[in-house]
Parts: structure tokens; sequence; C-alpha cells
């Protein structure tokens, strides 16, 4: 049988991004397994639960470039694929688990069910202890009740075992026999709750592998006792590790961007994103940090999780765009870093060529495109003058002997150029005006690099001149030498 693999968002809020590493790890598994990967939306929360999240969780979710096989824009044989399209077959089902006697009708009161858990809670012992009031209770009655109208719930009948799985991030899981009471699986208001609707779907859906957080570990129990109930076939699981902030909580709002569309709103590369998502809490067999997640579907498996929480680390997902940034090729690199760079900002006005040029070469120092316009003053300050702020070390470099020499020598290349209309210097004749600097005119070293620098930037460190100068204007390099 294939492997089918889904994601199960509920869109209450926006993708985030541990519901994004989720994702990926189902993609990736699906991929490497040659089989399904699927999206269900779990919208039974009716107040919680908007089309607008679907949409927008649906758009991050290409974003990242995880395409699924099947969802609710991609319909096949096992669908719906939103659960509220679904109600029929829950309350069947739940109804059928009543017939088999694995689930009962409950007329608990709201008040009554609160005074039996705070007697539990005086007693000292488990809060649902005493939840489990119309569990024997004689079908035909409890059925006369549904009948004439009383209000109710179906609670699943919990068979009081110790439940074992082997998760495979964690290995065997057992979860003591007393850990869950007779939970409510259809609420009085017709609406089933997640844990039925996941198991439901899960099996009618024939998924073989549920990937997801390890939060959900502990509806693992409940979600078991329902499987056996329903006689369904139970999938392998697979509770990823937390995320965690530097306060090693889990990863809240608090800790910053934390939604996908942030990161997508930011200008963030979604390889880089997925990338670095990938590794927390996964690691590659051959320890490569940087790859395409496509590049490595064909490897990837379910044994290589880590059981410890990970740190989400901004400044790491930074240094993974950077990587990711080196990679775009000149087109790819030209249409990326554009939107981060002020609409104002001279750049734009330049050619295509000169843009995908300087691009290439500052792209080396930036890991986000936004980083880029403070790097591009050197191509674009005119004269800056020097002021008492400019280090000590550029005035000791104007008071050199050598220094207005060679000022006055490049002012008058400078000069030549214009007047031929050249616009932009080449590196042919910054290579030209170096050498007949240090050949004729004497001025070797220190006295040469360090000079030149100060006479074309004002500056005493910077980026390499050879490759700045060619990108700087004619006309504006003359500003800086009267
Ligand atoms: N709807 C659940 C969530 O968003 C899915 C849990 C699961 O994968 O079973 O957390």
């Amino acid at each position: 049988m294939s492997v089918r693999v889904r994601f199960a968002p509920s869109p209450t809020g926006y993708l985030h991004i541990g519901g994004a590493r989720t994702a990926l790890y189902c993609y990736l598994y699906a991929k490497a397994m040659k089989g399904q990967f699927v999206l269900r939306i779990e919208d039974t929360d009716q107040e919680r639960s908007k089309p607008e999240y679907e949409t927008a969780m649906i758009d991050d979710i290409h974003w990242c470039g995880l395409d699924y096989d099947e969802g609710p824009d991609k319909p096949a044989d096992v669908g719906p694929y939103r659960q509220s399209e679904r109600m029929d077959l829950y309350k069947n089902l739940a109804w059928e688990l009543v017939e088999k006697g694995h689930a009962y009708p409950c007329f608990l009161k709201s008040e009554e069910l609160e005074e039996l858990t705070n007697k539990a809670q005086e007693e000292k012992i488990s809060p649902h202890a005493y939840h489990g009031k119309y569990r024997d209770l004689d079908k035909a009655e409890a059925k006369a009740k549904v009948d004439a109208g009383e209000e109710f719930v179906i609670r699943f009948k919990n068979p009081k075992k110790k439940y074992t799985f082997t998760d495979l991030v964690r290995g065997e899981v057992t979860f003591p026999e007393d850990m869950v009471g007779d939970f409510v699986i259809l609420r009085s208001n017709g609406m089933p709750v997640y844990n039925f609707c996941c198991v439901v779907d899960d099996w009618k859906m024939q998924m073989t592998h549920v990937i997801r957080a390890e939060e959900h570990l502990n509806n693992t129990v409940r979600q078991l006792m329902i499987y056996e109930g329903l006689g369904a076939k139970i999938p392998e699981f697979a509770h990823c590790s937390l995320l965690v902030g530097e306060d090693r909580q889990k990863l809240s709002k608090r800790h910053g961007a934390t939604s996908v569309s942030q990161y997508r709103d930011q200008n963030y590369l979604p390889t880089a994103l997925m990338n670095y998502l990938c590794l927390l809490g996964w690691s590659h067999p051959e320890e490569q940090d940087i790859f395409k997640i496509d590049d490595i579907a064909d490897i990837f498996d379910l044994t290589r999780f880590n059981k410890s929480p990970a740190l989400y680390d901004v400044a790491k997902l930074n240094f993974f765009n950077g990587q990711h940034l080196k990679l775009l090729t000149g087109d790819e690199l030209l249409k990326y870093c554009e939107v981060s760079i002020p609409t104002d900002h001279s750049f734009h006005s330049q050619e295509k060529e000169w843009k995908i040029r300087c691009l290439e070469f500052f792209k080396e120092k930036v890991n986000l495109p936004s980083e880029l316009s403070t790097h591009f003053e050197v191509l674009f300050n005119t004269a800056p003058t020097i002021s008492s702020e400019d280090s000590e070390e550029l005035k000791d470099i104007l008071t050199w002997e050598s220094t207005p020499i060679i000022q006055q020598y490049l002012k008058a290349e400078l000069e030549k150029l214009k007047a031929a209309g050249v616009e932009y210097p080449t590196e042919e004749h910054f290579n030209e005006w170096s050498n007949h600097i240090k050949k004729e005119l004497k001025i070797k070293g220190k006295q040469l690099f360090k000079g030149m620098r100060a006479a074309f930037t004002h500056m005493t460190q910077g980026p390499d001149l050879k490759v700045v100068i060619p990108l700087t204007n004619v006309e504006l390099l003359l500003t800086r030498f009267q």
C-alpha cells in the first residue's frame, strides 16, 4: 500500500513556523516514499476557523514549495478535504460506536459536571472519575431520553487499560490506564471533537503515517481508543520535537515573528526557510547543511529525527537565507533583491546589467536583501566631506605626502573619461591607474592602496575597489575630488 501522509491544519490563524515544519516533513516523507501528500483542513472549531485563514494558509504552503497531491482545491476520491463538509460521516460513526457499545450518550448537565469535577478534586482523584455516570445506562433508556429531546453529548467508553504504541521519533510510549476518562466525541450542539474527526479522517482517507508536533502526543491515547472502537487500522505515528525560543519555552508570538507570512513579508527566501526548518529536528545523513528540500527528497527518512526540543534562532535562519541568496542566478537575484531596496533608491535607475553586477558582488556581504542598500552607499555617496568624526586614520592618510599626488592623478584621469563621454570606469581603467601610480609615481604598498581608497571613497576600509569603482559613475566620483 502506498504511503499517504497528511498535513491537517486548523484554519484559526496564519501558518505557524512549527506548522510549516510539520508540513515540510509530511511532504518530504511522502516524496521519499513515492506516496501522496494530502492537505486536510480541520475546521470544526466554528468560532475560530475562518475561510480567509484557510486561503492564507494554502497560499503560504504553496509559497513554501510544499505542493500537495490532494486537498480541498485538489480533490480525489477520499474527499471532501474540509472537516466541516464531513459532518454526516462523523455523526453516523459516533452513533455506530454507540450501537457497538464503545460510546454512549451522556446527559450530565454542565452544573452537575462541574460539581462532580469539584468533588473528584476534593477527593484528590482524577477529575474525570465521575464523568461516566451514564456509561452503563440501558441503551433503550438512553435512546428514549435522546428521543425526548434531552440535551446530551456522546462520550467514548474508555476501555480502562494501558495503551502502548511505538512512535517513530520517541520509541515506545505507554499511557497509564487512568490518563483520560470517558471523553466526549460529539458535543451537545452536534459538533464532533478534534480527536474523533482526526481518527475518522485518517482512517477513511487511508493515511499510513501521522507526522505531527509533539504537543499532540497526549491526544494519541484517545485516538488509539477510537481506532480500536472503530475497528480501524492504526497508522504509524511520528511526533516531532517541539520548537522552542531562547528561553527554552515553546515558540510563541513573544519570541518574535512566528508565522510564515511574516517571513514572506520580510522577503525571506522560502528555500532558505525550508532548509532551516528541516534541520530543526532532523539531520542530514551526510551532515550537509545547505540544500534545497527537493534535493533531499530521496534520502529523507523518519529515523533521523531528534527527540529533544529544537531551538529556533532567527540569526541562524538569516545565515541560511544568506547561503540561499548566493545560490541565485543573476536574473533570480535581481528579481528577489529589487523589491527590498527602497523605491526611491538610485539603484533602480541603473541598467539591468549594472544591477546584476552590483548584486553579484554585494550578495557576498549580506544575508537579507534589506541589508543591501546600506552597502550601496559607497556607490552613490557624493562628496562626503572629511568631518571631525572621520577616523583618525583617514585624517592621517590625507596628510601623507603621496595622497594629494594620487588624488591629482586620479582626478585628471576621471576628467579624461568624462570628456570622452564614459559613464563608468572599467576594471582595466582601474588596473591601469594603480599600475601607473606604482610604476610612474613610485607610490607603493600601503601608500598606494590606502591612498587610492581614501581618494576614491573617503573611507579607510570597504569593499574591493576594483569592483566598486567600475560600478560608480564617473561624474559622481569626480565630486569626491573637489
Ligand atoms: N488540526 C490539528 C492542528 O492543527 C492537527 C493535529 C494532527 O495533525 O493530528 O494542530
